[in-house]
């Protein structure tokens, strides 16, 4: 019979040894809670097992928060100083609490965060740490869900340090690479891809270790986490798939296992730690029990305590083997990993999934068991009936009777491989015939089963997708659903998979038990892993409690009933420190602490990580998820929205302005703040203004990755707009500065007479260009920069692209006017639409030229576009009062609301007309502006289908009738982040160029950091996000369709960057006898009602590219 949730915490203690205190018979439910002043919640016991380790001591133990400076961190950092420039040093309010967190619910204050560029700073700060005995933790990119990525000593960051610790290097077939630990995952296999398709190797290789955080992980994390995912099972993760590794230990000391030499010295000089290892290794070996416990334990996922399998899997007398592997999942507290070398996998490209459902959990369970038999699928992910209730209807209509599935059906989405489309099939057939031998019957309903051909495998890349994203959508879905206040919680627990069905019914009635309703299960069924998703607050001592025990009944059923891991993936961390003996038992947890003591006796690498002395340590120091404003209340501080930050590298991230401003708007609001609280509260306020403020391009970039499509723009852009209007932080928006509606009235005063300002403004670049060619550039850059400082960053840094003035425009037909419209419209509706095009040259197109120096192309954007456009038989109109129009971002990005959405309104209508309330298309030549248009929310249901940028119209109706030929050039691309959020324009704007030149090669970085004029007052921002662009020395120019980026992108590349249309025309010539034929545009692009249709909405997503995640 399943004990319940409360007897199971009372019996837990049995495997702990005699008298030791473990986390299991520790009484939380009359616990009394501790918020401390940053407010992390401790859970302290009544009958406290540890009360020593919950008293501030200078004696630095192995667990947490309580660690007295007795002025070791002082003399720590000052010393520091002369290893790491100050710089990057931080010890301000606002980065330890953005340090504080990873994507765990557990905060601690670092007392610093030392941004590291290279090994010999990581050495220097390693034997600081012993000199001062001053504990360091290592971070890459903060995705750790267990806590193991913070610390309350000194963080030493790896992640976004620029173009440090990101080398790579790929054997030439591509079966193994070398690369640094601040690459991310994702970047490592692009790398690997982009390596095969260039020298047409027959085979393309990928990193084995697939988590489902990939593209936000960082190699450091990868390997120290011993993450793995969907796929990769417990053959294919790092510990399995590592060639080498190059580490430091813990007093500095480098050893390249790939290096004789250094193995060589290493053994000489570590002659007690080696032998320490071997010594283990001969133990564990000659104790047949151990052994044998070890071994079946790393049958199934693992990544609880130690890699223990170390130890029996090689010779004793190979200690750099051994501690190569143990470095595998060791989370930061053996020592530093600088590089790993991976024996890549081969990559299989023919695929097919199908979603097969069953009445209950036990009969997909058993399927399981015969799937994992036949040895065909590579990947088979389980989802109860919790989830299953969550699919939407484009799934459900792939799913047959998916509406009709009783209570406790669960589904199978199955993946099989091949390495060619009859090896797929073969798969196909072996993976059917072992679910059709299970017995089992098919269907959601047991009363009415269905034939196994009602589940067919999809080989339709398009339908696949929509089972994978599923699949990988439930953990946002459930995320983005929860309540404000509460964090959200990814257990992550494996069994031997025939016990699979058993521990998830008992798991999800322990989960209903303790009151978790909203609980979801998924997981790597081919594997036993389970996912347990589920929202969790820490609000009061009853929420609090029901965690304890949650966790305690949850530990007794995996391990106890099941003989299962507690963590197969996501590392030990704090989470499941006090809970390792349990699992482990004291014998193999004894090694474990030799282990640690071999390599760090002084615990001063992550202390209080895998192994740690309280107890109670998963219960302490719980991080709030206080309400601070709607836009941002549903994140979940993942992190995946960190590597498309343009800000990442030169100042904060958008998960980190979100944990800070949460922050924020904790102390605004507490009722009696100390002083300390008072004082911190305005020191953040002060570096927010920088950090989080002004280097933010408000580009949405973070949306496109965030798993609840958070645009943290969006929210940044709601505090400049409460700034610019003068609201403070309590009448609404909430601002982080205290401001007057000056900045509005400036606005609207600008806006109002935008024609000035669209005349002046060539005339001052004229003035300034006249200067540079005078003067040279250098007096220019010194004068600009200066003035930037003295007005605050208002007056813009001058560069060497900042372009001449434009002339006026000129050139296209004049839209109609209004009383002109309804005969044209008519007919139009008569005869079809003309083949017209309406043009909106841009305010920043037309007021900026090329820059000096520029000579390749003569013309504006309008003359090129005419000159294109009349090849492919277009007439091109131009709106009335072109020299006023403005789509408004330049006051949107300020903040300035009300002139940004005047100058929208004064577009769209102008817009309206020239196109015939939308009859014609329009196009934007500034692909920003036309997300601004788009995002006016001004209800233009006329334009909805009508506004293209420059690629998607000449890709959908000026190429037809162009012949393209390709310039021998090699030529750079920079797609605009606004382009980069709609779903399938990245590829047109590749597909295009390179019908245009020889070779095409993308600056590959998410955004410039431009943002309209923002890069030019804030160049750091710029140069920051623009370092990652690596191209050819071969490239000769660069095309986009953002003229600030251009500028922005220029500068960086040391090239002139221009609108691609140049490009296109210039490589284009009209197709013989096409604008004969084509008088109108053909009826089939215009829908029922005479608008577009979907097929053209290139921009319909409107930046949500609502990025998926799984686990
Ligand atoms: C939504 C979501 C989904 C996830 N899905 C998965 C999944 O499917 N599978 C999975 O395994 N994990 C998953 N994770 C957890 C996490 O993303 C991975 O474990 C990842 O590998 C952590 O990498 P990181 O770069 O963020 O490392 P961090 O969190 O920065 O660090 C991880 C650990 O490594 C240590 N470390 C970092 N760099 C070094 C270094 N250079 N030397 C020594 N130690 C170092 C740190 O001290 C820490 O203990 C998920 C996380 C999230 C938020
Ligand atoms: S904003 Fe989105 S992606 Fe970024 S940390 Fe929050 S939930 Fe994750
Ligand atoms: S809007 Fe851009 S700069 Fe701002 S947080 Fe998001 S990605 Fe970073």
């Amino acid at each position: 019979m399943r004990r319940s949730a409360q007897q199971g915490y009372a019996e837990l203690s049995h495997h702990a040894p005699d008298g030791a205190v473990s986390a299991s018979n520790t009484d939380f439910v009359n616990s009394r809670l501790h918020i401390n002043d940053w407010g992390a919640v401790s859970s302290i016991p009544e009958n406290d097992p540890a009360p020593h380790l919950r008293a501030a001591s200078s004696s630095y133990l192995n667990h947490d928060g309580m660690r007295v400076d007795d002025g070791r961190y002082k003399a720590f950092l000052q010393d520091a100083a002369a290893v790491v420039p100050q710089p990057r040093i931080f010890t301000d309010p606002l980065h330890l609490l953005a340090y504080g967190s990873d994507a765990s619910f557990y905060r601690l204050l670092p007392k610093a965060v030392i941004k590291v560029h290279n090994e010999a700073e990581v050495q220097g700060l390693l034997r600081l740490s012993q000199a001062h005995k001053v504990p360091v933790t290592f971070r890459a990119a903060g995705t750790s869900l267990s806590g193991q990525a913070v610390s309350d000593s000194i963080i030493i960051s790896v992640g976004y340090v620029g173009k440090n610790f990101r080398r790579i290097s790929i054997k030439d077939d591509g079966s193994q690479v070398t690369a640094e630990v601040g690459l991310l995952g994702g970047e490592v296999n692009k790398l690997l891809a982009g390596h095969a398709r260039r020298h047409k190797l027959p085979i393309s290789y990928r990193i084995g270790p697939d988590p489902a955080s990939i593209d936000a992980a960082m190699i450091g994390g990868i390997v120290a986490n011993n993450a793995s995912g969907m796929c990769c099972g417990v053959a294919q993760n790092t510990y399995h798939t590592i060639a080498d590794m190059r580490l430091l230990l813990a007093d500095g000391t480098v050893l390249d296992t790939a290096d004789e030499s250094s193995r060589k010295a290493f053994l000489q000089s570590h002659g007690k730690l080696a032998s320490a290892l071997s010594g283990l290794a001969r133990e564990v070996q000659g104790d047949p029990q151990l052994a044998g416990r070890i071994r079946a334990k790393y049958k199934i996922k693992n990544t609880v305590g130690y890699s223990l399998n170390a130890l029996v899997d090689f010779p004793p007398d190979d200690p750099v083997t051994i501690l190569k592997h143990l470095l595998v999942g060791s989370e930061g507290t053996l020592g530093f990993i600088s590089s790993v070398t991976y024996n890549t996998v081969q990559e299989v490209h023919h695929k097919a999934s199908a979603f097969v459902l069953f009445p209950d959990l036990y009969s997909a369970c058993d399927s399981v068991r015969h799937l994992k038999s036949s040895g065909v699928a590579s990947a088979v992910e389980i989802c109860d009936y919790a989830s299953l209730r969550l699919a939407q209807q484009e799934f459900v209509s792939l799913v047959a009777e998916l509406g009709q599935a009783q209570e406790g059906a669960a589904g199978l989405l199955i993946e099989v491989k091949g390495e060619t489309q009859q090896q797929l099939q073969q798969r196909i057939e072996a993976a059917q015939a072992a679910l059709q031998a299970s017995g089992v019957r098919f269907g959601g309903n047991a009363g009415a089963p269905l034939g196994l051909e009602s589940y067919p495998f999809r080989i339709n890349a398009a339908e696949t997708k929509v089972f994978w994203d599923f699949r990988k959508g439930l953990i946002p879905i459930i995320g983005g659903s929860r309540s404000v206040g509460t964090s959200m919680m990814i257990e992550d627990v494996v069994c031997p998979v025939e016990h699979l069905a058993g521990m998830t019914a008992d798991l999800t009635a322990l989960f209903r038990e303790c009151g978790y309703s909203d609980a979801s299960a998924v997981g790597h069924a081919l594997e036993g892993n389970l996912h347990l998703v589920f929202a969790q607050g820490f609000r009061t001592p009853e929420e609090v409690a029901t965690f304890g025990r949650l966790m305690a009944g949850m530990a007794d059923i995996v391990v106890h009933k099941y003989n299962g891991s507690l963590k197969g993936e996501h590392g030990t961390g704090r989470n499941m420190a006090p809970f390792v003996e349990l699992e482990w038992g004291a014998r193999a947890t004894g090694i474990m602490k030799r282990i640690k003591a071999a390599f760090d006796p002084h615990n001063l690498l992550n202390p209080g990580v895998i192994l740690n002395d309280d107890p109670a340590a998963h219960m302490q120091f719980l991080k709030p998820s206080p309400p601070a404003a709607s836009l941002i209340d549903n994140c979940m501080e993942c992190g995946y929205c960190e590597a498309f930050c343009p800000s990442r590298d030169v100042t904060i991230t958008p998960r980190q302005r979100i944990q800070t401003y949460r922050e924020i708007t904790r102390l605004r609001g507490l009722q009696q703040p100390t002083q300390e609280q008072q004082q911190r509260l305005s020191q953040m306020e002060d570096t927010w203004q920088y950090d989080g403020d002004s280097t933010c391009a408000a580009d949405g970039m973070c949306a496109v990755r965030c798993p609840v499509n958070i645009n943290t723009g969006e929210f940044t852009k709601q505090l400049r707009t409460a700034a610019v209007d003068g609201l403070d932080a309590a009448a609404g928006a909430a601002s982080a500065s205290t401001s007057s509606a000056w900045g509005s009235r400036l606005a609207m005063m600008a806006a109002n007479n935008f024609r000035l300002i669209n005349g002046g403004v060539p005339l001052l670049l004229n003035t300034v260009d006249f200067f540079h060619g005078l003067l040279g550039p250098r007096l220019l850059e010194v004068v600009s920069g200066t003035l930037n400082k003295w007005t605050n960053h208002i007056v813009p840094v001058w560069n060497p692209y900042i372009p001449k003035g434009a002339k006026a425009v000129s050139a296209g037909l004049s839209s109609p006017q209004a009383s002109e419209l309804p005969t044209q419209a008519a007919r139009a509706t008569q005869s079809g639409i003309p083949r017209q095009v309406v043009f909106l040259p841009t305010c920043v197109n037309r007021m900026m030229g090329p820059a000096r120096g520029d000579d390749r192309y003569s013309g504006s954007t309008l003359e090129v576009f005419t000159r294109l456009a009349e090849k492919a038989g277009y007439q091109v109109i131009v709106p009335q009062g072109v020299s006023g129009l403005c789509c408004g971002m330049m006051f949107d990005s300020r903040g300035a609301k009300k002139a940004a959405g005047l100058k929208a309104a004064e577009a769209i209508t102008a817009l309206s007309l020239a196109s015939q309330m939308g009859k014609l298309p329009i196009v934007i030549d500034n692909s920003p502006c036309l997300a601004q248009l788009k995002s006016a929310g001004l209800n233009q249901q006329e334009l909805k289908f009508s506004l293209y940028e420059p690629v998607a119209f000449t890709s959908l109706f000026l190429a037809p009738g162009l012949d393209f030929d390709k310039l021998p050039r090699s030529v750079a691309l920079h797609v605009p982040c606004t382009s980069k959020q709609a779903p399938g324009l990245s590829e047109k704007f590749v597909a295009l160029a390179e019908q245009c030149a020889e070779s095409v090669t993308p600056t590959g970085i998410p955004c410039c950091g431009m943002a309209g004029d923002r890069g030019l007052r804030f160049p750091e921002l710029t140069s920051s996000a623009c370092q990652h662009i690596d191209l050819p020395s071969n490239v000769t120019d660069g095309y986009s369709t953002s003229r600030t980026c251009e500028i922005g992108v220029s500068n960086a590349a040391g090239l002139h960057f221009r609108s691609i249309l140049f490009l296109f025309d210039e490589a284009s010539k009209p197709k013989p006898g096409f604008r004969e034929t084509a008088k109108e545009l053909p009826q089939q692009q215009v829908g029922q009602d005479g608008k577009r249709p979907s097929l053209t909405t290139v921009h319909e997503a409107g930046g949500a590219g609502g990025g998926m995640t799984s686990v």
